[in-house]
C-alpha cells in the first residue's frame, strides 16, 4: 500500500469498531486512506448474545463471524493483537506484540465489568465479557449439575445460580436460564425443585428507570417460571459461596455467581491518559475527544450526553452503530476538509428477550411490545445487524430464525 496514504487506525473490532471500517470502505476511495483494524481475537462476537452463550442456549460458533469473512482484507490492513497503550503524544498505538502509527485514530474498545470495589466481586463472580468468560459460566454451571448426583451427601446450595444486578444483562441471562435449567435437570436426573435461581437488585425494582408496565410484566413471566427475585438488597460483598447482601448481611449461597451490575469503558481509556468521567470519555458533539483533532471514541467508551434529558445515553450496540455512521462521515469531513457532523442519537426503542419465546419492550415513538411479539422483534434487529454487517449471506449463516 502506499504508505503516504493518511492511516485510520479502529481499535476493536465489536459493533463501533465494525461499523466504522465497514462504512469507511463504502464512504473512501482505496487511495484515499490506507484502513487499519486491529482487534483482540480474528473474530468479531455479538456482545447482545453473551448472556445465551452463558447460559448455554447458543452455540458460541453461532455469536462469532470471522472477521475476515466480512471485512476485505486486501481494503482493510487486519491485525489481531492486543491493544496496550495508545500514546497520543507520538500517535502511536502499543500493541502486546507490536507498534503502530496513526494519522487517525478510532477507539472503540467497548466495555469492561465494573465491580465498584465490592469486596471479593473480582475473585469469586464469573463476569459476561466476551465469548470466553461465557463458555467458563456455562461450563460451571453444568459442572455443578454433573456432579450432584456423584457426592455422598449433595448439597442443594451448589444448584443454585445467583445473579448479581437486575439490569438488562441479569434479567436477559435469568430468561435464558429459565429455559437452560429443566434442559439440565433432565440431562443429570436431578429434581427441578432443588435449582434456585436468583436475582438480586439494589434499586427497589429491577430494570431501574424502565417502563413501570414491562417491568411488570418481566417480573411476573420469570417468577412464574421460577426466578427469584430480591429487590432493595444490595450486595455488600461476594464470598466463595454467595452474596452478602443488604444492611443486615444477609448470606445468600449458590455454587454458581454471577455479577452482572455494571460496565465501564475500557481500561485503555485511563492507561492512555484521557480524563474520564466514570470510566468513559465525555466525547464532543462530532464524537472527538476533547481537545484532540484526529481521535474518535465511540461506543461503551464514549460519555455522549442526552442534553434533552441532562443524562448520558445508555451504553448500547443501537448507540454504538449510530456512533460508528457519524464517526466515518466524520473522517471523511476531515479528509475532504468538510465541516463535520455533530451525532444525533434516533432511539429506535429497546427490546429485551425473556428467553426464546418471551420478551418484552418499547419500539419506535414508544409502542410496547409483550411476549412473542417482543422476542420476534428482538430476533429481527439481531438479524438486521447481521444483514447490514454481512448481508443476506451472513443473516442465513448466523441469523436467529428458531420457531415458537
Ligand atoms: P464491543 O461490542 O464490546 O466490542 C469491543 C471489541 O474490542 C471486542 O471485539 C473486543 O474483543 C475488542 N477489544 C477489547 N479490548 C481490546 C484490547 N485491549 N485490544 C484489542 N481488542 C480489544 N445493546 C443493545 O443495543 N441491545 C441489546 O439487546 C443488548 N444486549 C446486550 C446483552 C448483553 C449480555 C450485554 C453484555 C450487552 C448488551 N447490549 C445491548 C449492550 C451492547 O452489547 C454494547 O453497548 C455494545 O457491545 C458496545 O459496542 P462496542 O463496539 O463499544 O464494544
Ligand atoms: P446496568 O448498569 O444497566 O445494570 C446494572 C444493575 O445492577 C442496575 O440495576 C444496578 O442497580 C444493579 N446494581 C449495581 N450495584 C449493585 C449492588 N451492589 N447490588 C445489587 N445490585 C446492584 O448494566 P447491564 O445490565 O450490564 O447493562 C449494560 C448496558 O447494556 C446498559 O446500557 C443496558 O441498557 C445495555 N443492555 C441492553 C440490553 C437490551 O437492550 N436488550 C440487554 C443487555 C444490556
Amino acid at each position: 500500500m502506499n504508505s503516504k496514504k493518511p492511516r485510520i487506525v479502529v481499535l476493536g473490532a465489536g459493533y463501533a469498531g465494525m461499523m466504522t471500517t465497514k462504512r469507511l470502505c463504502q464512504n473512501l476511495a482505496p487511495e484515499e486512506a490506507e484502513i487499519v483494524l486491529v482487534n483482540k481475537h480474528n473474530y468479531h462476537y455479538q456482545t447482545t448474545w453473551l448472556h445465551e452463550v452463558a447460559a448455554g442456549t447458543i452455540n458460541p460458533n453461532q455469536v462469532r463471524i470471522m472477521i475476515s469473512d466480512v471485512i476485505n482484507p486486501n481494503r482493510v490492513r487486519l491485525i489481531y493483537d492486543t491493544v496496550a497503550k495508545v500514546n497520543k503524544e507520538d500517535q502511536v498505538v502499543e500493541l502486546e506484540n507490536s507498534e503502530l502509527s496513526y494519522d487517525y485514530l478510532v477507539i472503540s474498545l467497548g466495555f469492561e465489568t465494573n465491580t465498584f470495589g465490592i469486596k471479593g466481586m473480582e475473585d469469586h463472580a464469573f463476569f459476561i465479557n466476551d465469548i470466553d468468560t461465557c463458555r467458563e459460566i456455562y461450563s460451571h454451571i453444568e459442572y455443578q449439575f454433573a456432579k450432584y448426583n456423584t457426592q455422598e451427601n449433595p448439597d442443594d446450595d451448589s444448584l443454585a445460580i445467583l445473579v448479581g444486578g437486575g439490569g438488562f444483562t441479569g434479567i436477559e441471562f435469568v430468561g435464558e436460564l429459565v429455559e437452560k435449567v429443566p434442559e439440565l435437570c433432565k440431562k443429570y436426573d436431578v429434581d427441578r425443585s432443588k435449582v434456585r435461581i436468583i436475582n438480586v437488585e439494589a434499586a427497589p425494582s429491577i430494570m431501574p428507570g424502565f417502563d413501570k408496565d414491562l417491568v411488570a410484566y418481566a417480573k411476573d413471566s420469570l417468577q412464574s417460571r421460577g426466578v427469584e427475585f430480591m429487590e432493595n438488597a444490595k450486595i455488600q460483598e461476594c464470598t466463595e459461596d454467595g452474596f452478602v447482601v443488604g444492611d443486615d448481611h444477609e448470606k445468600v449461597k449458590a455454587g454458581t455467581v454471577v455479577w452482572t451490575g455494571g460496565v465501564k469503558g475500557s481500561s485503555i481509556l485511563t492507561e492512555s491518559g484521557f480524563e474520564l468521567t466514570k470510566g468513559k470519555v465525555t466525547v464532543d458533539g462530532d464524537l472527538r475527544a476533547p481537545g484532540e483533532e484526529n481521535i474518535f471514541i465511540l461506543g461503551d467508551c464514549a460519555w455522549v450526553m442526552n442534553k434533552e434529558e441532562g443524562r448520558p445515553y445508555p451504553p448500547t450496540a443501537q448507540s454504538a452503530m449510530q456512533h460508528a455512521d457519524t464517526c466515518a462521515a466524520n473522517l471523511r469531513a476531515l479528509l475532504h476538509n468538510e465541516p463535520l457532523e455533530s451525532f444525533v442519537f434516533d432511539d429506535k426503542g429497546t427490546v429485551a428477550s425473556l428467553g426464546v419465546t418471551d420478551g418484552m419492550g418499547t419500539v419506535f415513538s414508544g409502542t410496547k411490545l409483550y411476549g412473542k411479539s417482543a422476542a420476534t422483534m428482538k430476533k429481527v434487529v439481531d438479524n438486521r445487524y447481521l444483514f447490514l454487517l454481512g448481508g443476506p449471506k451472513l443473516v442465513l449463516r448466523k441469523g436467529k430464525f428458531r420457531p415458537f
